[in-house]
């Protein structure tokens, strides 16, 4: 198989990990498998970095900003590399732009636009081991960029796509992704597989674990992901496509966020085109919507509700009171102490009864929803923050995750 290795700060966190880390890959490698590696700077040494150069300046180019913290990375996979030449493998480290990692000229956060595997290609087959300095590629000008904080992960999703690697592995200090966070309900299981769409729903699940973009890059580039701690031999979480699940379960886990605000419009006019107004604008400023209901009230207005992330609500705000200046709207109210839970499975695609679960179960706890949003596999409910643990454990047990 081709395997690509990607392992994060605290998996290169010193000197004897980053030797445990080239065990690992030696591992793989004396196993038959072809490997390509890719790290990310050591723990810290990123954050080090940005604080040595607001030492001079509270507003640094952006451009020089890339030259730095690129070579957080460069230092591990040379570390790496030697640490591997020195155990009898023939490795090479390489910079984004050796990779042929090419991207575009937005300096610390750059997209990806293309990769030139040619160079990887060739030492592969020479039999190499490759250690990538992810997070960075090149721009068109020759420039160094970076990807954005945690790019690493997304640096080897887009090689193992252009590669086309058999599997990418992401190790981390976490095991896996879990049926909703063991912090709250200590019964939460480790997941042995979870499809692309579930695991974006479950973002706050996989946090910790992986950047929504990479799934987003896994999905498109039809990557099999696998996440799993560095720290033991423990099987982690296979992230794929729908169609390879075995036997899906009805829910595969419970997301919360609690970084959720609500935003109440009362008596708003009641005419064609004033939800468009509204909601235009705030999309305008990169305001974030996710869960909207609207109803009539007695005096031919309607009352609009939705919600926002907690950082975006002050921009959010400033478009709101605007259209209560001038009348469209007559009043408005915020409530930043709500959350939102959400059950997630693709089973609920294929089969019925599963919101109805969810909403008794609230009942039974005597939690109130107050807003409700629904995708094929998804349910979320907007409740108060004060019984967030309450309602993901509750509908832990009620979906038998436990088990
Ligand atoms: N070292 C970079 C960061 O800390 C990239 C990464 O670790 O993925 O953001
Ligand atoms: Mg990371």
């Amino acid at each position: 198989m081709l395997i690509v290795q990607k392992f994060g700060g605290t998996s290169v966190g010193d000197l004897d990990r980053i030797q445990n880390v080239a065990n690992r890959v030696s591992a793989t490698k004396k196993a038959g498998n072809d490997v390509v590696v890719v790290v990310s700077a050591m723990s810290g040494e990123t954050n080090k970095l940005v604080r040595y150069a607001e030492h001079f300046s509270a507003n640094p180019s952006r451009a020089e900003m890339d030259m730095l913290l690129s070579s957080g990375e460069r230092v591990t996979a040379s570390l790496l590399s030697i640490a591997l030449n020195e155990m009898g493998f023939d490795a090479v480290a390489m910079t984004g732009r050796k990779a042929g990692i090419v991207t575009d000229g937005h300096h610390t956060k750059a997209r990806i636009e293309d990769i030139n595997p040619e160079v990887m290609n060739a030492a592969v087959k020479e039999g190499k081991i490759i250690v990538v300095a992810g997070f960075q590629g090149v721009n068109e000008n020759g420039d160094v960029t970076t990807l954005g904080r945690g790019g690493s992960d997304l640096s080897a999703v887009a090689i193992a796509g252009a590669i086309k690697a058999d599997l990418c592995e992401i190790y981390t200090d976490v095991s896996g992704i879990f049926t909703t966070d063991p912090r709250i309900e200590p019964k939460a299981k480790k997941l042995n597989q979870i499809s692309y769409d579930e695991m974006l729903e479950l973002a706050s699940l996989g946090a910790k674990v992986l950047q929504n973009r990479s799934v987003e890059l896994a999905k498109k580039l039809n990557v099999n992901l696998v996440t799993r701690t560095s720290f033991s031999d423990e099987e982690g979480t296979l992230i794929t496509k729908e169609e390879n699940i075995m036997e899906a379960p009805l829910v595969s886990g419970i997301a919360l966020d609690k970084n959720q605000a609500r935003i109440s419009l009362m008596g708003v006019k009641d005419r064609p085109g004033i939800a468009s107004d509204i909601f235009t604008k705030l999309s305008d400023s990169d305001v974030n919507i996710d869960m909207i209901i609207q109803n009539k009230a007695h005096d031919g207005t309607t009352n609009i509700d939705f919600t926002v992330p907690v950082g975006d609500l002050n921009d959010a705000k400033n478009i709101v009171d605007a259209f209560v200046a001038s009348g469209d709207i007559e009043a408005d109210s915020y409530n930043e102490k709500i959350c939102k839970v959400s059950v997630v499975g693709v089973g609920m695609k294929s089969h019925s009864g599963v919101a109805a679960k969810a909403f008794s179960t609230m009942a039974k706890e005597n939690i109130n929803i107050n807003m409700i949003s629904t995708s094929e596999i998804k349910i979320s409910m907007a409740i108060d923050e004060e019984y967030a643990e309450l309602a993901v454990r509750s509908l832990h047990n009620a979906y038998e995750l436990d088990k």
